[in-house]
């Protein structure tokens, strides 16, 4: 452990801020209601929450979307702007006589369209699912398929590659949008579709419970689950946008996630429309100089990102980053995986900012544990439950779930009452039934709680390993090995031994500079030995080119165990690296 990073002003704007656990204390719903407008009669729809109502209070000419193309474009959307291109896509997908609870596909790359389509779908009450545009043929269809799809909206050459050889096997599919000005036979042309349309659409009459959206999870421990999200889930987006990445109207916020993954919708398009920033969209994959040029020179002020990336960035050397101006950035944050605590280090140095980590996911819709403004830091950790979020630390028995204490080992529990929990999981109503035991909605990770309340990550339940009688989350041994000077991510696996049960093995990714040598190898598990104790210390490291890693930057620890003991793959379908 590092010990705590103390915030000396309070907070991330140099003033004071309340104090977080107080916060907390006093927090009540209303407070999150209170961001919103709501329709008449008790209506809610996200898109008037995230576009419309902005037009309406006079806020139409703010930048909604800075989108930055891949080739250098650069493209203001305003909130005007926004609030007419998704009336013209609604009453596009109204002429073709779709109705309310219509399921509508998004497959494409980070192009304003993308964000038009989910808006416009919203607003015309239907429901969006994004997919990640590198997906495969059989991972997009099945994915349709899970949620009856009656519209796709594509690009020409993503259809032609990916959909066009099985579309008419799929009766559901009504309509297949394309981008730009010209379709394919079957298919309709977005551009002159959309300019034809009216500019203006009211939102739907959406109540609270209709469903809005659906997620797929990562498929990084088995077959994606479809987890349902419904229009309420915008009260809880809002406020934990304000909360946990302190959006507020005009701030510049640059999130990094696609919307094929949920943190690419929620915290990429929801949370900060609906708090009225200014958020950058950029079309191109992580690149090194570009990410900090774009921190830079765009004076981004809240930066939303994985911990993959910051692998990434200081796999490159803190050089690259040292010449560059991160005057206007308050604080990062990252989701999706632990945040090994070298990396809160690295980029308090490099940035001079501090790194909020925070813990959530496609279930829970938001942002669920996390470290707030003025909330002290301690790297490792994930922070503290969210205000309005009750947490505990479980163990679940034959007799149903008990609570544990500070400082014990269990699952990672929530007490399922905030507005933005999924509704279900599609056509796998039993699987979604195993979620919730005693009133708990159990998480499937193992956590720990100390005593001031901060919860700290160990590992999924089905990733554990149990070796010479210690428990052991891959966490642990994956920072450990990174602190070595020549790792820079290391994914860690239990394999059966008839003395100890499991011993561990470890898939390293190395520095550049640095040979894949035995003598590295030995350095590194003597380094391993020193940090953990021999017990716990890999017994073997495997180098490699890349961990193989789910699109949403997760490495997939079941893949490489799978492989190891000769098992089938099982769904492979988010993979996306994977270089031995
Ligand atoms: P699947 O459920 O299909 O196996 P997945 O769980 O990776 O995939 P997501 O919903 O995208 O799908 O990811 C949520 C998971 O990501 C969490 O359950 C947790 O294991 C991990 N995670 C998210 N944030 C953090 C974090 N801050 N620290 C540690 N782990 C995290
Ligand atoms: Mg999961």
């Amino acid at each position: 452990m590092l010990g705590t990073i103390r915030k000396e002003s309070g907070g991330t704007r140099g003033v004071s801020l309340p104090d977080p656990d107080e916060t907390r204390r006093t927090f009540t719903w209303d407070l999150a209601e209170a961001l919103l407008d709501g329709l008449p009669d008790g209506g809610l729809n996200i898109a008037h929450e995230a576009v419309d109502r902005h037009v309406g209070a006079g806020y139409g000419e703010q930048v909604a979307i800075r989108w930055l193309g891949k080739t250098g474009t650069r493209e203001d959307i305003t909130y005007a702007d926004l609030a007419e291109r998704t009336s013209r896509f609604a009453n596009v997908l109204k002429a073709q006589g779709l109705a309310a609870g219509d399921s509508v596909f998004g497959l494409m790359g980070r192009v304003p369209d993308l964000y038009v389509a989910a808006l416009g779908t919203l607003k015309a009450g239907l429901v969006f699912t994004p997919l990640f545009s590198a997906f495969g043929p059989e991972p997009i269809r099945t994915r349709m398929e899970i949620g009856s799809a009656r519209v796709l909206v594509t690009t020409e050459t993503l259809y032609r590659r990916k959909i066009a050889n099985w579309r008419a096997e799929m009766p559901t599919l009504k309509l297949v949008l394309i981008l730009g000005d010209a379709a394919p036979e079957g298919c309709l042309a977005l551009g002159p579709a959309m300019a034809a349309s009216e500019t203006v659409f009211d939102a739907a009459q959406t109540l609270p419970e209709d469903p809005a959206l659906i997620h797929f999870t990562s498929g990084t421990t088995g077959r994606p689950k479809g987890a349902v999200h419904v229009h309420k889930a915008v009260m809880y987006h809002a406020i934990s946008g304000r909360y946990a990445l302190e959006l507020t109207p005009g701030t510049i916020y640059w999130c990094t996630a696609d919307p094929g993954w949920v943190t690419g919708t929620s915290y990429g398009i929801i949370a900060p429309l609906v708090n009225r920033v200014t958020m950058i969209v950029d079309e191109a994959e992580f690149d090194l100089d570009r990410w900090y040029s774009t921190l830079e020179r765009e004076r981004v002020e809240v930066w939303y990102t994985a911990p993959t990336a910051i692998r990434m960035m200081m796999r490159a050397g803190d050089a690259a980053a040292k010449s560059r101006d991160f005057s206007a950035l308050r604080f990062l944050a990252s989701v999706g995986e632990p945040l090994n605590p070298e990396a809160v280090v690295w980029s308090n140095r490099v940035f001079g900012k501090p790194f909020h980590d925070n813990w959530w996911q496609t279930e829970t819709g938001g942002i669920m544990i996390a470290n707030l403004a003025a909330q002290d830091v301690r790297p490792g950790s994930m922070g503290k439950p969210m205000p309005g979020i009750r947490a505990g630390i479980v163990a679940r028995s034959a007799a149903g779930v008990t609570e544990l204490g500070d400082g014990d080992i269990g699952e990672l529990a929530l007490r399922p009452d905030w507005p933005s929990m999924m509704r279900s999981y599609l056509h796998e109503q039993a699987r979604y039934d195993r979620c919730f035991v005693d009133g708990w909605y159990l998480s499937g990770d193992l956590a720990m709680r100390d005593k001031d309340g901060y919860y700290w990550f160990v590992g999924r339940a089905d990733d554990l390993i149990k070796s010479s009688g210690h428990l052991v989350g891959p966490f642990e041994v994956e920072s450990a090995l990174i602190e070595h000077e020549a790792v820079a991510e290391a994914g860690v696996i239990g394999v059966p031994d008839d003395t100890a049960g499991e011993v561990i093995k470890a898939y390293v990714v190395l520095n550049p500079g640095f040979e894949a040598t035995g003598a590295l190898e030995r350095a590194i598990r003597g380094h391993a030995r020193k940090r953990l104790g021999a017990a716990v210390a890999p017994r073997e490291i495997v180098f490699r080119k890349t961990l193989p890693k789910t699109r949403s930057g997760k490495i997939m620890r079941r893949l490489l165990k799978a492989r190891e003991l000769g098992l089938p793959e099982g769904d492979i379908s988010t993979l996306e690296t994977d270089e031995t």
